[in-house]
């Protein structure tokens, strides 16, 4: 492959997810098997206008796939929202003879990239990096996946001790804008009802469904709540409301929080993020920039930056369907 680019940077940015190491030692791998250089920004745009860069080669970025978190940090930057932050990131950049960059992040992260693209002809290109995976033009970001088993995991635990009381627990996981992880989640943990941000399931028809449930001779009760439900209530104003109206439960909450943003990548987390990275950086080597690259029905595809922050990455009905027809 022929090209111009002769070194490409790669940074993590925004919210942590499990898979943004496979996709760091991807494109730093990548790289090295075209023959040019990788630089890692420490710390997201923070570092790109601080100059905080580090040289990654091939062995750099060993024994790293499996691990949670990411090796070159991440951070929210205000400055980086300003024209001057921008200045001051793309001085570093020339400097350092840096001619491309990939942003592994969410969909704030692109937009930063996409204005830098506009203001500098900088080449850009993302790799969807969040748990909640709430972005348009692919069906899985990195992360979600990982995101999803340990929440399952720690469900079945609370159900052997729900079961144990008899009690009934609310669950609370994270999205705030989609319901993708606590759809999945609760069907996957065999929960009783699932409250998304997509629907609004209403406290009577939640009253209800439990008073049925208990009737059906269930003897406990998982509720799996997205931050972003839209019943109304939080997930404590949740327990309180079912208290007062449903004597005959036990209630409980459990709000699995940053738990469910760590841990070592799940294998499909690895290799999507292997795939991803790839395609990123052999993207930017044809000439490609301004696109996040995705996957969807298992095809490594890219969608445009500006649709990819603009859309919104839907529910899918069937799995509602299902959870109805499961909770019967
Ligand atoms: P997550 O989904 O985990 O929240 P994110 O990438 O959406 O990830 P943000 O905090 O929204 O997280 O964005 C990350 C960084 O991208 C911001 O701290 C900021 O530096 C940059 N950024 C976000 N929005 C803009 C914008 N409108 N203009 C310039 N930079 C931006």
């Amino acid at each position: 492959m022929s090209s111009k680019i002769k070194k490409i940077a790669v940074l993590t940015s925004g919210g942590d997810a499990p898979g943004m190491n496979a996709a760091i030692r991807a494109v730093a791998r990548s790289c090295a098997y075209y023959n040019i250089e990788c630089v890692g920004v420490y710390r997201g745009y923070e570092g790109m206008m601080e100059g905080d860069f580090i040289s990654l080669n091939a062995r750099s970025v060993k024994g790293i796939i499996n691990k949670g978190g990411t090796i070159l940090k991440s951070a929210r930057s205000k400055e980086f929202r300003t024209k001057e932050g921008r200045k001051k990131a793309h001085t570093n950049l020339v400097k350092e003879g840096i001619d491309a960059f990939v942003v592994i992040g969410g969909d704030g992260s692109f937009t930063g990239a996409l204005l830098f693209n506009k203001e500098f002809n900088f080449p850009v290109m993302g790799i969807p990096g969040t748990i909640d995976n709430d972005i348009f033009g692919t069906s899985h970001t990195l992360g979600y996946d990982t995101a999803l088993n340990t929440a399952v995991d720690v469900i079945d635990k609370i159900r052997d001790t729900a079961s144990s009381h008899n009690r009934l627990f609310f669950v609370e996981v994270m999205g705030r804008d989609v319901g993708h992880i606590a759809l999945n989640v609760g069907i996957g943990a065999g929960a009783e009802e699932i409250l998304i941000p997509e629907e609004d399931l209403g406290l009577d028809r939640l009253l209800e469904s439990l008073r049925r449930s208990k009737k059906s001779g269930k003897t406990s009760s998982i509720v799996v709540v997205a931050e972003g439900d839209k019943i109304g209530k939080n997930v404590f104003e949740l327990k309180d409301y079912i208290d007062e109206n449903l004597e005959e439960y036990e209630t409980r909450v459990s709000v699995l929080g940053h738990m469910q943003r760590g841990g070592s990548p799940s294998c499909f987390d690895r290799v999507l993020a292997s795939r991803m990275g790839v395609k990123a950086v052999e993207c930017i080597l044809e000439g490609t920039s301004n696109y996040m690259v995705g996957l969807m029905s298992d095809k490594i595809v890219i969608t445009p930056l500006k649709e990819a922050i603009k859309g919104k990455s839907k529910i899918n009905n069937e799995l509602i369907r299902v959870s109805d027809i499961m909770s019967v």
